[in-house]
């Protein structure tokens, strides 16, 4: 099989799913999975879907375009703010969109009136973390102009945070967010069928309570993928996180010494080499690099330690012995080593 390539174990990713779905019915909240860390690939979505996810979301079109096109039936959320420029073909291959702006929610009344189908939205709101949202102190006029048009139904709404400010999806963050919903519902005599309450981060919350009010959808990838939550990395009790890995081949393994020789200036990413203690040690070379994957999120296995890595080439250090050249090994990966190496098109991807 080619080298590198990510590979996919979707047996693992089921589980994952499985093991979330059925903690946070308990609670009252559904999982959307959420695909685009794989840029959109059906079978980790199917895996997902077979598992109890009750839909799919994806932060691009083209993403859910591609997954439509192999036949995907499910409910497809597109989870980042429309692009105006993309209103036609999002309410041609998604059921419902993540929205800030009523521009974008009239642009697609409009699209979806030409089609004569209802594209449903979902309001965000802003609670701090200073990505999308509406302000909470609009939200009330944004919900009167959705209700006006005619091709688009009000879902509910939702909040995302840890994506950019770093705020903790927390007990106060999530009963705000179901104040709002019940107000909302107050004020125009509406049933919210969805309040999203975020991403993995809200899983320490989202597992951790007993109240999850009116919180009843969380849009899940990282931890459906990697096993893991993002807020401080931690393994989530009984998952897998080794659901994905990426392996590459050796192509040089020798023992040399620890520390370079000659006159030192900046390396080719511009870093200063640190000054290596000195003696003897393996060194190996894997065909992978920048252009692949992000080399600072990758895990090498037990005894080795990534020592850096330039477009083409990961180095490794470890005890003896060498490699066989030709041999592979398999590394961890977090969201953006996996993010890369998926975008990659050098980068093979095979599942099983
Ligand atoms: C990426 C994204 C998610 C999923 O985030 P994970 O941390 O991978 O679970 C959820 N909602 C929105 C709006 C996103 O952009």
């Amino acid at each position: 099989m080619s080298a590198p390539r990510i590979r996919i174990d979707l047996e693992k990713i089921r589980h994952n799913t499985r093991t979330l779905v059925e903690r946070l019915a308990k609670r009252g909240i559904d999982v959307t999975g959420v695909t685009k860390a794989t840029v959109g690939s059906a079978r980790a979505g199917a895996a997902m879907l077979s598992a109890g996810a009750t839909g799919l979301g994806d932060s691009r079109i083209e993403n859910i375009e591609a997954m439509r096109r192999l036949g995907m039936t499910c409910p497809m959320t597109l989870l980042r703010s429309p692009m105006l420029s993309q209103a036609r073909r999002i309410v041609e291959s998604a059921n419902t969109s993540l929205n800030t702006e009523l521009e974008v929610i009239d642009t697609l009344s409009h699209h979806a009136s030409q089609s004569e189908r209802v594209h449903a939205v979902v309001l965000m709101v802003e609670l701090g973390d200073l990505r999308e949202g509406l302000m909470p102190g609009d939200l009330s006029h944004a919900v009167r102009e959705a209700l006006r048009l005619p091709y688009i139904t009000l879902r509910g709404i939702g909040t995302n945070l840890a994506c950019h400010g770093g705020v903790v999806p927390d007990a106060e963050k999530m009963s705000e967010l179901s104040k709002l919903a019940d107000s909302i519902e107050s004020e125009f005599g509406v049933h919210l069928d969805v309040v999203s309450g975020g991403n993995s981060a809200n899983l320490d919350w989202a597992l951790g309570t007993h109240d999850t009010g009116r919180v009843n959808n969380l849009r899940l990838g990282e931890s459906l993928l990697l096993g893991r939550e993002p807020l401080h990395r931690h393994r989530i009790d009984g998952l897998h996180t080794d659901a994905v890995t990426l392996i590459a081949e050796v192509i040089e393994s020798k023992v040399k010494p620890r520390r370079p020789w000659g006159n030192t200036a900046q390396s080719a990413f511009g870093d200063q080499p640190a000054i290596a203690p000195a003696g003897f040690t393996v060194r190996t070379i894997l065909a992978l690099g920048h252009q692949d994957t992000d080399p600072s999120g990758l895990e090498p296995p037990e005894g080795f330690a990534v020592l850096g890595a330039s477009s083409d080439h990961l180095i490794l250090n470890s005890r003896p012995p060498c490699l066989p050249v030709g041999s592979e090994v398999c590394l961890g990966v977090n969201y953006s080593a996996l993010l890369r190496a998926m975008t990659s098109a050098s980068v093979a991807k095979s599942f099983d």
